[in-house]
């Protein structure tokens, strides 16, 4: 059936923002499409010619790239090599230098004020301006046109809360957004077994196109629904996953539950749209956006295409606080591999989610977070887990039993933690809850010290 609003946001609310607003994602998102299917050498062209621009502005205007003025000449013969002359950018370099990132003519008044979640660490402070924002809002609907869905076409958001808001701001939000934008909420921290129906009746009743969520949040949707046998009524376009890593077993079983493909979107809140999938199940990068560089661990040394590292981003839009080499926190691949889609826009493989997802052990080896996830599903005993490392030798594991717990069950999941950790301290502690993070997420695991130490 035919989404009446979304019509009317398409035809009447979008191409009004354009004129009173001076909203541009319409506009941008037609230049997207048009050039996810360049040759890759025009994409290179194109990347090259907004790095340049970037950069001899950064050392310009820009008083925290001051210093880097003697690149002049090497950013206007290769601004990719010049690029690799910044330094690493950190979240905390970022709330400390806050005023000397900002372009010194900017009009403090227009620029976007923004903040990540801070569901590890604290939270970073930043400001954008209104290309950035609406560059990367054209991205996901780029990724999200290749899966058929559309500026606005009714969402339902599985997710915190959107900010940190009062009451009435939040009400008022949510009024927009239903509106404004054909956009229903759920908060993650309201699904439990109790409000699970009552949610799906109002799924089936407004009948939203897609889904979009954490990862984590969606998974705890999909699971309370097959818990207690509940099938929606009408056929899903697709459910979005972002945020969050979203791992194999969570895809499996949203797309088990919900009958639909699962799309991930790979985005995060001080970086904007950096990859979506598409329908060949890749992982494209907004290349036109932003380069994407991996990083060694250890060393800080960009590595070749396939092997793991640091995801280090610099917008190429944004000249009112620009951030050089911004480092992420994520772990990642590129891949040298085409895709039959047939767009040329790079591909970002094995998401590996968060640096601090990354355990360390006795020895000294690297052990991703993934490992503890995929070694509980092998335990019915285990409703829901967290894994947590307080130091290099100990421990923390918090478990839900499930409803038939087997204490022996844990202490194989233990010894098999320690084949891998070595002979760390491990303390367990039954709990009813696993708290998300203030934005909302549910972490599986975390590491709690930095990984030089
Ligand atoms: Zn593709």
């Amino acid at each position: 059936m035919m989404d009446l609003n979304a019509a009317v946001i398409r035809r009447i609310v979008f191409p009004l923002m354009h004129i009173v607003k001076g909203n541009n994602i319409a506009e941008y998102l037609v230049s997207l499409q048009q050039s996810q299917y360049f040759s890759k050498e025009e994409l290179h062209n194109l990347q090259k010619e907004k790095l340049k621009k970037l950069l001899l502005h950064c050392v310009k205007y820009v008083p925290a790239y001051e210093p880097y003025k003697y690149l002049i000449p090497l950013i206007n013969e290769d601004p990719f090599g010049a690029l690799s002359e910044f330094p690493i950018l950190t979240k905390q370099q970022v709330n400390k230098h806050m005023n000397d990132l900002i372009y010194i003519n900017a009009d403090r008044s227009r620029l976007i004020p923004n903040r990540t979640g801070g569901s590890t660490g604290e939270p970073v402070r930043f400001f954008i301006d209104r290309p950035t924002s609406e560059y990367s809002e054209a991205a996901r609907w780029r990724g999200l046109s290749w899966w058929d869905i559309n500026i606005g076409d009714k969402c339902l958001m599985v997710w915190g809360n959107p900010l940190e808001l009062n009451k009435r701001e939040n009400l008022i939000y949510n009024m927009k957004e239903r509106f404004l934008k054909n956009i229903i909420f759920i908060s993650a921290f309201s699904l439990n077994p109790q409000s699970i129906e009552k949610y799906s009746k109002m799924i089936n009743l407004q009948k939203p196109r897609y889904f979009y969520g954490y990862a984590s949040a969606l998974y705890l949707l999909a699971q309370l629904m097959m818990k207690k046998n509940i099938k929606l009524k009408y056929k899903l376009t697709g459910i979005v996953s972002t945020s969050e890593t979203l791992y194999d077993f969570q895809r499996e079983t949203i797309e088990k539950v919900f009958d639909c493909p699962v799309i991930n979107e790979y985005g995060a809140r001080d970086a904007g749209i950096i990859a979506y999938e598409c329908p060949c199940g890749k992982m494209h990068l907004s290349a036109e956006n932003m380069i994407v560089e991996i990083l060694d661990i250890e060393t800080k040394k960009r590595v070749g295409s396939g092997q793991t590292g640091l995801v280090v981003v610099t917008d190429l839009n944004n000249y009112s606080m620009p951030r050089i080499r911004y480092l992420l926190g994520d772990v990642a691949a590129l891949s040298e591999e085409d895709c039959n889609c047939g767009r040329s826009l790079p591909v970002i493989e094995k998401i590996e989610g968060r640096e601090d997802d990354i355990f360390i052990s006795l020895n000294g080896n690297y052990v991703h977070g993934v490992y503890f996830c995929n070694l509980a599903r092998n335990y019915s005993s285990i409703r829901q887990f967290q894994v947590i490392q307080k130091t290099r030798s100990d421990i923390l594991l918090k478990i839900i039993k499930s409803d038939n717990f087997n204490e022996s069950e844990i202490q194989s999941y233990i010894n098999e933690i320690h084949k891998i950790m070595g002979p760390v301290n491990i303390k367990v502690e039954y709990t009813d809850i696993i708290e998300p993070t203030a934005s909302g997420k549910i972490r599986y695991s975390k590491r709690e010290f930095p990984i030089s130490v």
